[in-house]
């Protein structure tokens, strides 16, 4: 062969030789670079190579780790587990990707390393080692832990405290219910997600509750409320709601609700209302509320020039029951002349005891014509009426009534009332057992 071809020759394999060295040369510059531990193990389990941040951890140059096994890095606890996981890839041929924690025995520093092992083959395909990359993963998995405790943390929170905590897209479908709001439609908190809340409930239901959501969504304000559902059992409950506006992650505006229950409350509150206009010996309006319902019917009739009337009722000699039968008696005697006052009215007549042994009706758009021809027959009615029990004699009492009809020149419901006052006294001077008008 010339000379010249030789040299050439020479020449083309230097040069493959230094591109083979400046590859290797960038690939290990690459694997000392990547944040992952790179090394390979013989069939034994012994370091054949690791890159530099391995050699860093264990404070080794390349030629002193030749040889040594994880034992010399790491706990003996923390070697079981590796043994048992290039076991799975030095015996079985497996290819693993594992979480591996490993206590390093230098520093005594536990790190959680995310490891992929594969199995390294001759060209028979015989098993001779094994190449590993470990990702150290333990900040994240202390922020994964720390944000699952704080997730536990809330889920006791919410599904503890004593209210309804909910979250809805602004397609009304809800993306989160506590347990105590799934309790309310008996089902589980994640069946309810990714649900519409027309299927959890009557759509009038569920579109009067939307209503406050549509607001939240609207104007991006926070919104309180009261809310009236009905349960499983079809009662109607009360909620105190308030509900805020919220974006998820994604960018998807929500609304979230907090309801709490107030039906007990709300029930105390109507009952204390109720007990503040009710008589108690008779069940009737009380003063107060005849006052309140004759001052509104007197400003109706003076807007829509309409008429009222009132009829006011005193028991004759009424003390003398008392003294007679006892007062116990005379309480029983004021019950039932209550009750016949009550079936000689109509509906929209409000019949009140006023005082003692005093009883008012007001009539409302009742002429005095009409107002005198009732008490006459609450009179008769009353006359006819004997009241027995475990006492000597039957009781009959009597009654006078004095009867009063708006006019023009009444300024205020009180020259209405004095005028039923005046006629009243006037049937008592008069005998008793009478109806007079003014
Ligand atoms: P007149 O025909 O003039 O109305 O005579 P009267 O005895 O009915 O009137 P008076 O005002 O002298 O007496 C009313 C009595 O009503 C006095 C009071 O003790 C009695 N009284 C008031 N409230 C009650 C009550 O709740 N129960 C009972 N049993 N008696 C009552
Ligand atoms: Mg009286
Ligand atoms: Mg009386």
């Amino acid at each position: 062969m010339p000379s010249i071809f030789k040299s050439q020759e020479n020449q083309q394999s230097q040069d493959s030789q230094q591109t083979q060295e400046l590859d290797i040369t960038a690939l290990v510059g690459v694997v000392n670079q990547t944040g992952a531990f790179i090394y390979s193990k013989d069939i034994k389990g012994c370091y054949t190579y690791a890159n530099q941040l391995f050699l860093d951890l264990a404070h080794l140059h390349l030629s002193d780790l030749v040889g040594k096994q994880d034992s010399d890095f790491f706990d003996s606890e923390s070697c079981k587990i590796l043994q048992e996981n290039d076991n799975l890839v030095l015996e079985y041929g497996k290819t693993i990707e594992k979480e591996e924690i490993n206590v390093i025995k230098a520093t005594g520093e536990t790190r959680i390393y995310m490891s992929v092992k594969k199995p390294m083959r001759d060209s028979s395909g015989k098993i001779t080692g094994l190449f590993g990359i470990s990702t150290d993963i333990t900040k994240r998995k202390h922020l994964e832990i720390s944000v699952n405790e704080q997730k536990v943390f809330l889920d006791a929170v919410l599904n503890n405290v004593d209210a309804f905590i909910y979250m809805k897209d602004s397609n009304r479908v809800y993306r989160y219910a506590n347990s105590r709001a799934a309790e309310l439609f008996n089902i589980q908190p994640n069946e309810i997600i990714g649900r519409l809340d027309s299927e959890l409930m009557p759509q009038d239901v569920a579109d009067r509750l939307w209503e406050p959501d549509q607001k939240v969504f609207d104007t991006g304000q926070k919104q309180t409320c009261e809310e009236i559902i009905p349960n499983l059992k079809n009662e109607s409950k009360h909620y105190l709601t308030t509900k805020i506006p919220f974006r998820l992650e994604d960018g998807t505006a929500t609304s979230i609700g907090y309801s709490t229950d107030i039906t007990e409350l709300y029930l105390l509150k109507e009952k204390l209302q109720r007990q503040a206009i009710t008589d108690t010996l008779t069940g009737l309006y009380n003063r107060r509320y005849f006052n309140d319902q004759c001052e509104r019917e007197f400003s109706h009739c003076i807007r829509s020039k309409s008429i009222m009337s009132i009829i006011i009722i005193d028991i004759d000699f009424f003390k003398s029951i008392n003294d007679k039968f006892g007062h116990p008696v005379g309480d029983i005697v004021l019950r039932e002349a209550s009750n016949i006052y009550k079936s000689c009215l109509r509906k929209e007549n409000i019949l009140c005891r006023i005082g003692g042994e005093e009883f008012a009706i007001l009539l409302p758009n009742t002429t005095q014509q009409e107002a005198s021809i009732l008490a006459e027959r609450i009179r008769q009615t009353q006359e006819q009426n004997s009241i027995k029990g475990e006492w000597e004699m039957a009781i009959k009492p009597t009654i006078s009534l004095g009867v009063s009809t708006l006019i023009e020149a009444d300024k205020s419901f009180n020259d209405l009332l004095s005028r039923a006052d005046r006629a009243l006294y006037k049937a008592k001077q008069h005998g008793r057992n009478q109806v007079w008008k003014l």
